[in-house]
């Protein structure tokens, strides 16, 4: 997509909008298989939470890819968008027994992160085989707030409680067909995951009916220019070799899973907003714009960097901008970024918006959610409507008090 596409979209569609390239995300999906093609059987579950919309969904059923969901709700997203429910998996964290059997009733893959569940799900239902989630305890990214198999992490089951979950498994008789981890957000260095990795293969080695070996996701793309990128092509190449060769040791050609969701989708989405104020302070000149964290959270939250491109003026002057939004809280989308002159009524485009973003997005200040433009084969496609004022009011109940006063 480029420059003046995008600025057609937003002339058609409106803003704030969400924007999509498919071929940007078939393209990462092509570049992760093709990194593993050494691997007989792989399968990449897309993690849904990422970016949820059917048509997003639908697309990657096409594209032959799996999905990964953590609510029954995203189980049911799934198999409305037409997936099977053997190609779905569901790793939730601290869900209810009743929603994991919810699940498996639906006949989808279940992966368990605790002993306790593991215990109750396995005593009832000793013929529905389960994924575990195992703890490597490695610590994969250098922000603890998205690194997950670290130690105090709340995710998984740890390695060192296998003696425990063993026991589990042979008094209850149950079945453990998939073996996973998910080491946290950020692979920065290959080394590490690898090193996790290890420690998941000999963990597998302890169970005699695998089926797969999941090892998550956590591959990190480049939000800006310098950026450490996870080298894909070399992980592929080291790991398929060292899943090949244990495949051999343990008898058997297991499916190679990874459940990717930021690597598949982030750099696809594009998010269009108008300027509506350029405000010049005693020290800053803030561009603000008709949106704010009620549609973008990621830096706020994490304090994730977006590019902001002016898309209205891409060869105007570059000067210094902070770039926040209208809501009635302090939200700084960018601070002292270099931009391209910003003109009020301009569009600016953030980078990088596939992935935790629209799926993040809320009603805050009672405004409406974006709506959502799917680039593909050279169109643009509406894949989900702006709301309406009627979003707003449904489901709430307005109580008519003046019929109280009556009575008294
Ligand atoms: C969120 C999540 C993912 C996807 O992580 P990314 O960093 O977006 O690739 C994969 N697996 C599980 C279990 C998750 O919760």
């Amino acid at each position: 997509m480029n420059n003046s596409e995008l600025l057609n979209i937003a002339k058609d569609f409106g803003s704030p909008l969400y924007v999509y390239d498919a071929e940007k995300i078939e393209s990462q999906y092509k570049r992760l298989t093709n990194a593993f093609n050494n691997v007989k059987h792989l399968k990449i579950n897309y993690a849904v939470k990422a970016l949820s919309n059917i048509s997003i969904l639908k697309f990657f059923n096409a594209l032959g890819s799996g999905i990964d969901t953590v609510s029954i709700q995203e189980v049911q997203l799934g198999l409305a968008a037409g997936f099977l429910a053997e190609q779905i998996i569901f790793t939730p964290n601290g869900v209810s027994l009743d929603e994991i059997e919810e699940a498996a009733e639906l006949g989808v893959q279940i992966n368990i992160d605790n002993l306790s569940i593991l215990e109750q799900f396995g005593t009832k239902h000793p013929n529905v085989p389960v994924c575990i989630r195992i703890n490597p305890h490695v610590m994969a990214g250098g922000n603890s707030n998205i690194s997950v198999g670290h130690i105090d992490s709340k995710f998984g089951i740890s390695i060192h409680q296998i003696p425990h979950l063993l026991r589990i498994v042979e008094n209850t008789n149950m079945t453990i067909n998939g073996i996973h981890m998910h080491t946290g957000s950020d692979i920065l260095d290959i080394e590490v995951f690898l090193y996790a990795s290890e420690i998941l293969f000999d963990t597998a080695k302890q169970f005699k009916n695998l089926d797969f070996i999941d090892f998550g996701s956590g591959f990190k793309v480049p939000y800006k220019l310098g950026d450490i990128e996870t080298n894909i092509e070399e992980l592929g190449k080291k790991l398929s070799a060292r899943f090949n060769a244990f495949c051999k040791e343990y008898g058997k050609e297991l499916t190679l899973a990874f459940e990717p969701g930021k690597f598949l989708v982030s750099e696809s989405g594009c998010f269009l907003t108008k300027v509506n104020v350029v405000k010049q302070t005693t020290s800053t000149v803030f561009a603000q714009v008709d949106s704010g964290f009620n549609h973008l959270i990621r830096p706020m939250l994490y304090g994730s960097h977006h590019d902001i491109v002016n898309i209205s003026n891409p060869s105007g002057r570059e000067r210094f901008y902070t770039v926040v939004g209208y809501i009635c809280e302090t939200d700084t989308f960018g601070n002292n970024r270099r931009i391209n002159e910003i003109n009020e009524g301009d569009t600016l485009c953030f980078k990088n918006a596939g992935a935790y973003c629209f799926s993040m997005a809320s009603n805050y200040n009672s405004r409406y959610r974006p709506a959502e433009v799917l680039w593909y084969n050279k169109t643009a496609h509406l894949i989900r409507k702006r709301e309406t004022f009627n979003d707003i009011l449904q489901n709430q109940i307005a109580i008519d008090f003046s019929l109280k006063k009556e009575k008294c």
